[in-house]
């Protein structure tokens, strides 16, 4: 029998208990411009890569509580008025961008692209930080930073991804992988739900997907298939990248 994890249920406890222990809460902009509580707070970082409604979900549930958090949307999921509507309810809106994958690691082309993207983003909303998507790629979008214009010349306070020591300062807590907290952290949304409890950490991030929740156990379980062949395809997509990889060295070797 599997015990529902990662529902509506559970986060909007999660966010009770945070509340109830004396946590404040900050976006990643208050963090990169260094006007974060001093007390203890925790980031809430969602990275809303697949079914967006979703995030309206968590967004209301947030909202209904005073809380903000930091929504990064991708292109795809960046509909003009979802980001509106997530902004009006007292969050942050950040781009989360795949421009240098896109681009296949030109980095002039993929600053055109960013540009281009941010630029319909602020359209809609104020957009002050981004964070880069995990692609499926031999590229990595955050090396976009490596060549061309800066954060800064962007006006942006920072890439969460980037210019945030979250592993430094803050306990990270990510729903990446269905385990939130690595090794010796807690498995389980209960089990995070406890350490929050126990006022464990003075300071601490989580990185939730939107997609990940839903909104009952019916969904849970549907999810879970979902999320198991993403998992085995990435598997078998990343096997074939180092086969392909190693295909090519062969050759170049050859004269
Ligand atoms: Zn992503």
């Amino acid at each position: 029998m599997i015990r529902p994890d990662y529902t509506l249920a559970l986060y909007e406890s999660l966010l009770d208990t945070a509340l109830e222990a004396g946590y404040a809460f900050a976006t990643i902009e208050d963090v990169l411009t260094g006007s974060e509580p001093d007390g203890p707070h925790v980031v809430l970082r969602h990275d809303v890569d697949r079914r967006p409604r979703n995030a309206l979900l968590l967004a209301r549930a947030e909202a209904d509580r005073g809380i903000t958090a930091t929504y990064y949307f991708r292109t795809k999921t960046a509909a003009p008025d979802r980001l509106a509507r997530v902004e009006s309810m007292g969050h942050e809106v950040g781009y989360h961008y795949e421009d240098f994958v896109r681009a296949g690691g030109d980095h002039d082309r993929a600053h055109a692209l960013f540009a281009e993207n941010l630029a319909s983003f602020r359209e809609h909303a104020t957009v002050r930080t981004v964070a880069g998507h995990g692609n499926l790629s031999r590229y990595t979008n955050i090396d976009l930073w490596d060549r061309g214009p800066s954060v800064s010349e962007y006006d942006l306070a920072g890439d969460a991804c980037k210019s945030m020591d979250l592993h430094g300062t803050y306990a990270y807590r990510s729903d990446t992988d269905r385990r939130w907290g690595g090794t010796g952290g807690p498995e389980t949304t209960p089990e995070l739900i406890a350490e929050l409890e126990a006022g464990e950490f003075d300071r601490i991030a989580v990185l939730a997907h939107p997609s990940r929740w839903t909104t009952g156990a019916l969904e849970y379980v549907y999810q879970l298939g979902w999320d198991t062949a993403a998992t085995s395809t990435k598997r078998a997509v990343a096997g074939t990248a180092r086969i392909g990889t190693a295909t090519a060295k062969i050759r170049e070797a050859t004269p």
